[in-house]
């Protein structure tokens, strides 16, 4: 059974293992010169590569059932097995996994040494630029001006997320050419450009926020709490990236969306009335700046005086107490719209992709035997924290040994 893998990346390479472990012949064909290229950026150079809570939930999808399904088939401990087969020494920090060098460099390395060890042909710069069915079970992939033929595809591209690793969306284009339908793709897991000339004040700050994105009737529609950094642009950091995509899909669809901040996520309203009271008279002689200090962080404190149209400098014991709470208040919910996100070279992955309603639980297109998707290329994406490789291994996993079984 020759498989032809097009794409050398995280899902790529584990469906080629696990094909050849099956017995079939591999080759992969890979765009740039060196295959994994992404992975060595993963996890800012230490990759996270999977989480010990794994759950449906951290990943959005066009079918959550199938893809708890798959997490079910090929899971942590899985890939916990499939990588200290490969002579991978891996740590747990928190639940987040990483090689125990925590050196992405090492999780390619073991993956390549596999590769080589099992005799999988790379053929590297070869960017695959369409695929024909010969006849009912055999592809004619066509790379530049070459043809290869395979019994059976495993189309493992990536989306167009960071496209200088090669994930460039060509993917797409050729399910499309045949005949998948493809989500609409998003740029998800990145920053939220803002309106407001204020952000350069404050860019470079770190706090604890929560975060809500709301439509134009003030509705919910995603939140997140953790370390909120601030950017000249907007906001950024990690509750951002997990709640991102659902800004990028209501600005694609032409609706208006806000950022709703709280920069006292641990302190309710009611406490924050009470703190206000109990702290005026012990801040008499004090200006309004002082009379914050310590509460928040300094420059985001200086913004909200502005933003409400008082002076620092002004004695806070003249300020009535409601004036006083409101300006707290104000730092429970500060709002902002959203005018956009980070674009794919700044995104981790692509939200949208190959329709899930495509492909049986083997990863195999109903519509052409014999071809097979995995990785980010399909309408999965998963939340900040090994979910995306985690996704990577397991449809490369299932999708591999799907392909090279013989019926
Ligand atoms: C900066 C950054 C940090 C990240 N950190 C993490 C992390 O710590 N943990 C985590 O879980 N996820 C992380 N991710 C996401 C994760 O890397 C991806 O979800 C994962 O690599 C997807 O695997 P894939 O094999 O589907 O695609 P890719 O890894 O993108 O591989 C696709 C491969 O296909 C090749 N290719 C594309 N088109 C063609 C074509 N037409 N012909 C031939 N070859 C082609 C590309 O060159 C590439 O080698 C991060 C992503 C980025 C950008």
């Amino acid at each position: 059974m020759k498989v032809g893998v097009v794409g050398g990346g995280a899902a790529g390479l584990v469906a080629a293992i696990t094909a050849v472990r099956n017995g079939a012949e591999v080759t992969i064909l890979e765009a740039e010169a060196r295959v994994g290229q992404k992975l060595l950026s993963t996890g800012n150079g230490k990759c996270n590569l999977g989480n010990l809570v794994l759950d449906p939930t951290c990943y959005y999808s066009g079918d959550a059932e199938f893809v708890a399904r798959c997490l079910s088939r090929f899971g942590t401990k899985d890939t916990l097995a499939f990588f200290a087969e490969l002579g991978l020494l891996t740590r747990d920090k928190n639940g987040y996994l990483y090689p125990f060098c925590e050196q992405a460099g090492a999780v390619l390395d073991v993956l390549r040494n596999e590769a080589s060890a099992l005799r999988i042909r790379v053929i590297s710069e070869r960017r695959v630029t369409g695929i024909k069915q010969d006849s009912r079970s055999s592809f004619l992939v066509q790379t530049g001006n070459e043809c290869f033929s395979f019994d059976r595809v495993i189309l493992c591209c990536g989306g167009k997320a960071a496209p200088k690793t090669g994930s460039d969306g060509s993917g797409y284009r050729l399910a499309r050419e045949l005949g998948h339908k493809v989500v609409p793709v998003v740029p998800a897991l990145t920053f939220l450009k803002c309106e407001g000339d204020y952000f350069k004040a404050i860019a470079g700050v770190r706090t604890q926020a929560r975060i809500s994105l709301q439509n134009d009737r003030g509705e919910f529609l995603a939140g997140d709490q953790g370390e909120l950094q601030l950017t000249e642009q907007g906001l950024s950091g990690i509750p951002i990236f997990q709640i991102c995509r659902v800004a990028a899909y209501a600005l694609r669809e032409g609706n208006r969306v806000w950022a709703e901040v709280d920069y006292l996520p641990q302190i309710s309203e009611k406490e924050l009335k009470r703190l206000a009271e109990k702290r005026l008279p012990l801040q008499k002689n004090r200006t309004l700046e002082e009379f914050m200090t310590g509460i928040l962080n300094k420059k985001i404190m200086q913004l909200l005086i502005k933003r409400a149209g008082l002076k620092g400098t002004a004695p806070a014991n003249v300020m009535s107490l409601e004036k006083l709470e409101s300006l707290l208040f104000e730092a429970k919910h500060f709002k902002t719209e959203v005018i956009g996100t980070g674009d794919f070279q700044h995104a981790q992955v692509c939200a949208g992709g190959v329709e899930l309603s495509q492909i049986t639980d083997d990863f195999e297109s109903k519509r052409i035997r014999g071809l097979y998707f995995a990785g980010e290329l399909l309408d999965v994406d998963g939340k900040c924290g090994g979910y995306n490789l985690q996704w990577a291994w397991t449809s490369g996993f299932l999708a591999g040994n799907a392909a090279s079984r013989t019926v």
